[in-house]
C-alpha cells in the first residue's frame, strides 16, 4: 500500500534526485578532511545562514547537545523555554554529556531572559552559559524576528551567547518571508535539520563562528560523530539545503488547507496560532471518541497518524503529503468521526 503518513515530517523519504546523488556522491575520510562532498556541504551551510564556519552532525538532538557542551561550563546553567526540545525530547541529555542545568521558562523573551540572568560575584550562584532560543517551536508556532532580536539583545549585554534551535528553520523563515540568515543573525550558534522537511535521510548542521566550530568538531569526535565517507549523507544534504528549502511554502499551504477542511468536520477545533508552518495542531470535543480507534480507522484507510498527545492531534505536511493527500486525509478523518 502506499501509505500517507503525517506522523512527522521526520518520515519523509529522500527524493528519486537525492538517490542519484547518493550514489554518485564523491567520498572521503571525513575524519580525515577528506571528503569533499561534506566540506562543500559544510561550507553551503555556512554561507547560507551567515556564519562562518558550519559542522555536519547524524542528527539534531546531537547538534544541540553539541552546542551546549561547546559554548558551556560543568554546572553552567542554560536558560530554555519550558516546551522545547532540550527540555522535553532530548533525554535529559544536558545533564549528561554537557553537565549543565536547565533554567526552563514559561515563555521566553527578553524580560524572561533579563530575570533569570545571575549576576556575577556572589559565590553561590551557577552560571549562566547560554541561552536557547527554537525557531520555529516545537508547537507549530514562529517566534517573531523582534523577539529574537530582543533575546539576542539582553543576552549579548551580558556577554551570554544564544543558541538556535532551528530544527524547522527553514519552515520559520518561510513562514516570515524572509532568508534563514535573518533568523540565524540573532543568534551566535544555529543547529538545522536537513532530515525533517527538507527530505534528507540523515543528518544535522551546527554552525557558528570558526573557533566555536574547530572546538566543536573536537567534541563532536569524543560524542562518536566522527564519521567517514559520510559524502553519500552529505550529497542529499546538499539538495535538502538548495532545492528542497526552496519548496516548504507548499508544505505551509498544504497544511492550512487541512485545517480548514479539518474545521468543517463536527467537533474538531483547529488550534489556529499553531498553524504557521507544516503542523496542523487540532481537538475533538467529543469526548466519546476513542483516540486509538479513530488511529485504527485512519490506518484502515493507508494514512498513519499518530494519536493525540495530551488531547491534542497533530498531522504534519510535507514533501509526500501533497494537496491530494490532504483532500484523502479530511474526508477519511471525517468517515473515522462518524462510524
Ligand atoms: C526534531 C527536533 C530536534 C532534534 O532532531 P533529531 O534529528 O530528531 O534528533 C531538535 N529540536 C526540535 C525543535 C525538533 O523539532
Amino acid at each position: 500500500m502506499e501509505w500517507i503518513d503525517v506522523r512527522s515530517d521526520t518520515v519523509t523519504q529522500p527524493t528519486p534526485a537525492m538517490r542519484t546523488a547518493m550514489a554518485d556522491a564523491a567520498v572521503g575520510d571525513d575524519v580525515y578532511g577528506d571528503d569533499p562532498t561534506v566540506v562543500a556541504l559544510e561550507a553551503a551551510a555556512a554561507e547560507r545562514l551567515g556564519k562562518a564556519a558550519a559542522l555536519f552532525v547524524p542528527t539534531g538532538t546531537f547538534g544541540n547537545q553539541l552546542a551546549l557542551f561547546t559554548h558551556c561550563e560543568r554546572g553552567d546553567e542554560v536558560i530554555v523555554a519550558e516546551d522545547s526540545h532540550i527540555v522535553w525530547h532530548e533525554v535529559g541529555g544536558a545533564a549528561i554529556i554537557a553537565g549543565v542545568n536547565l533554567r526552563p521558562v514559561p515563555v521566553l523573551n527578553g524580560d524572561a531572559v533579563r530575570t533569570r540572568i545571575r549576576p556575577a560575584g556572589d559565590i553561590h550562584l551557577p552560571r549562566t552559559g547560554l541561552v536557547c532560543v527554537e525557531n520555529a517551536r516545537g508547537a507549530g508556532s514562529v517566534m517573531p524576528l523582534a523577539t529574537m532580536r530582543e533575546i539576542r539583545d539582553v543576552a549579548r549585554a551580558a556577554g551570554i551567547p544564544v543558541h538556535l534551535d532551528g530544527a524547522r528553520l527553514f519552515n520559520a523563515a518561510t513562514a516570515l518571508g524572509v532568508e534563514a540568515s535573518e533568523l540565524a543573525q540573532y543568534a551566535d550558534t544555529v543547529m538545522f535539520c536537513l532530515s525533517k522537511g527538507l527530505a534528507a535521510p540523515v543528518g544535522s548542521i551546527l554552525a557558528g563562528p570558526s573557533g566555536f566550530i574547530e572546538r566543536a568538531r573536537k567534541k563532536r569526535k569524543l560524542m562518536g560523530g566522527g564519521l567517514r565517507q559520510a559524502g553519500v549523507l552529505a550529497a542529499p544534504g546538499l539538495i535538502a539545503l538548495d532545492e528542497m528549502s526552496a519548496r516548504l511554502g507548499d508544505d505551509h499551504v498544504n497544511a492550512k488547507r487541512l485545517a480548514e477542511l479539518l474545521e468543517r468536520l463536527p467537533g474538531v477545533v483547529v488550534h489556529r496560532d499553531q498553524l504557521d508552518i507544516n503542523m496542523v495542531f487540532f481537538e475533538l470535543l467529543d469526548i466519546h471518541q476513542n483516540p486509538d480507534d479513530l488511529v485504527a480507522k485512519l490506518l484502515a484507510q493507508g494514512i498513519k497518524a499518530n494519536p493525540p498527545e495530551a488531547g491534542l492531534w497533530r498531522f504534519v505536511t510535507h514533501w509526500q503529503v501533497g494537496a491530494a493527500e490532504v483532500e484523502r486525509i479530511a474526508s477519511a478523518f471525517g468517515q473515522a468521526l462518524l462510524r
